[in-house]
């Protein structure tokens, strides 16, 4: 496969993000930013006590919106945490507001100097939302920003089974 020099900083991975040593992971979180399970349950096990202090004082986050913290226990120096929607249906703005968590993760890369980060399937669990469709969004907005941004050098899309694996191979194609 040929790729350019935008897809050549973008891999897929499979496992626990948890376990990635990257500057930043991405936490598919809830609107209290208070844990919650999959994903979320597992980054705060992983981080520890800490990371739950810090989340109270953030006093929740929208949806589609992005807030960061230090990443305590983990490999990965930060946490940004971003709340997808709830699928209902797909006539609810669910498109839209997934785009915008992944616009509103890139946008705290840079001021940050985050170089490299790693993505759940944001709202592909509890919340519904179908793999293939949600990792053909990432995807899309991940390449956009990576057009004009020259300062993320690592983009890393976690799958968690194969069929999360196999989304994000076609969406890449
Ligand atoms: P949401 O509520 O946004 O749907 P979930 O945590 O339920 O969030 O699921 C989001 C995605 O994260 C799902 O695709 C799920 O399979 C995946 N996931 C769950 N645990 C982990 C983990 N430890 N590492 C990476 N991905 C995970």
């Amino acid at each position: 496969m040929l790729l350019n020099n935008t897809d050549s900083r973008i891999a897929i991975v499979r496992g626990d993000i948890t376990k990635l040593e990257v500057d930043a992971i991405i936490n598919a979180a809830n609107t209290s930013l208070l844990g919650g399970g999959g994903v979320d349950g597992a980054i705060h096990r992983a981080a520890g006590r800490d990371l739950l202090e810090e989340c109270r004082q953030l006093r929740g986050c929208a949806t589609g919106e992005a807030k960061i913290t230090q990443g305590y226990k983990l490999p990965a120096k930060w946490v940004i945490h971003t709340v997808g929607p709830v699928w209902r249906g797909g006539d609810n703005r669910e498109d839209e507001l997934l785009a915008r968590c992944y616009r509103s993760c890139l946008a705290l890369t840079e001021p940050n100097e985050i170089k490299t980060i790693a993505f759940p399937g944001i709202s592909t669990g509890a919340y519904g939302f179908p793999m293939e469709r949600a990792a053909s969004i990432a995807v899309t907005e991940v390449r956009q920003f990576l057009e004009s941004n020259t300062s993320l050098e690592r983009v890393i899309f976690v799958a968690f089974g194969e069929k999360a694996y196999n989304c994000y191979q076609q969406a890449l194609l």
